[in-house]
């Protein structure tokens, strides 16, 4: 592919892809008013068809244009989002947006009047690792809060882990949350984010929570495949969340280590990994309750107490395992029998309803696991 491919010009308007999380495969220009973008997975692997888009229009005049998304496989999943600074995004208009095709080879085309100003468009709000940076410098205040680096990914990015943790002497209970293993799936960031602010406030709960629990955030596993606007993969064209157990990445061998190192330690008991994702729904995937965890169908207590803190929402529990599979849920079953949890959100959820699951959900998480008993001690 010519570099001429990722940028494509009229006398109306110049499209690129230069910024982080810019993507697709090919631009070109059959009116002046006109453009065509080809989309196109980050390799030639198997893939999960999440089909990421994102680029910039630069207008030289004020106009209206027609964008045609066209895919290389899969078709069109993600509704298209536009933004003048990157940081507040809103819904293309459903009288702009044109979706034909059938299921699985879908097309789009929209049409947009273009003001003086750069406007973005994405398959979804643009998270990149500074608005996890930002958004980490907004607990600087928190002397409970400690950022670290984990470790680095495939191209040397930081992978930063967040430790949440009150004083105490005790015994050190532990909750490891995850996210961004896929880099299309924000709605699921924004559903951690939610999460963790709740675990981080001054309320009795978060500080009774706080001074018995530590938590372990990985934010933002991915953080190439976020950069770089991959549909699904890494740097070395592997599923992050279908290595755990081979560990063949760097990204996830740092998980390893993290969970191992907490095994390790007498004096730290890992109690639940939850690890945030985006499908086409709001729905958690789960160890059923028939399997013995510890924490004692912790699973069950947390997700019913949550259902009951949100009337007039449906909370969707999806409980399967399969021994061995390596997905970060079953991993943590079957390495240390503690629950492993996939917390999805869909892709279109409402904004605002995805900030009051997460808190919900958070304030659900830290009364159950305050009514957990507490680990035998370890041995002498
Ligand atoms: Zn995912």
């Amino acid at each position: 592919m010519s570099q001429d491919d990722l940028t494509c010009e009229t006398n109306i308007a110049r499209i690129d892809q230069d910024f982080p999380a810019g993507a697709f495969s090919r631009c070109e220009t059959p009116g002046k008013r006109r453009f065509a973008i080809t989309i196109a997975p980050e390799d030639q692997g198997d893939i999960n068809c999440s089909a990421w888009y994102a680029f910039r229009i630069t207008p030289t005049r004020r106009a209206r244009i027609t964008i045609d998304l066209d895919y290389e496989t899969c078709g069109h999943r993600y509704w298209p989002k536009t933004s003048t600074d990157g940081v507040n995004w809103t819904p293309v208009s459903p009288d702009q947006v044109e979706i034909s095709g059938e299921r699985g080879d879908r097309s789009a085309s929209i049409t947009l009047r273009l003001g003086n100003e750069p406007l973005f468009v994405a398959g979804q709000e643009i998270l990149p690792p500074s608005v996890y940076d930002a958004w980490l410098d907004g607990f600087a205040d928190k002397p409970f809060l400690a950022r670290s680096l984990l470790g680095r990914s495939a191209e040397g990015r930081e992978i930063e882990m967040v430790r949440m943790a009150g004083e105490t002497t005790g015994q050190r209970e532990t909750v490891v949350l995850i996210g961004r293993q896929h880099p299309p799936e924000v709605t699921g960031a924004f559903a951690m984010f939610a999460f963790v602010e709740t675990l981080a406030e001054d309320s009795a709960l978060a500080q009774a929570y706080r001074a018995r629990f530590e938590t372990l955030i990985v934010p933002l596993l991915n953080p190439d495949g976020v950069v770089k606007g991959h549909w699904r993969h890494n740097t070395g064209g592997v599923d992050l969340n279908r290595d755990w157990g081979p560990f063949t990445q760097p990204e996830t061998q740092l998980m390893q280590g993290l969970l191992d190192a907490v095994a390790a330690d007498p004096a730290r008991d890992l109690r639940v990994l939850i690890d945030f994702h985006s499908t086409n729904r709001d729905v958690f995937y789960t160890i059923p309750d028939e399997l013995p965890t510890d924490p004692e169908l912790f699973t069950r207590k947390w997700l019913d107490l949550y259902q009951e803190r949100m009337p007039g929402y449906e909370v969707e529990r999806d409980a399967r395992h399969e021994v061995g599979r390596p997905i970060s849920k079953a991993y943590t079953y079957d390495t240390y029998g503690a629950p492993g949890i996939t917390f999805e959100i869909g892709d279109e959820t409402d904004r605002e309803l995805i900030r009051r699951i997460g808190r919900e959900a958070a304030i659900a998480m830290m009364v159950t696991m305050l009514e957990t008993p507490l680990p035998a001690p370890a041995d002498e």
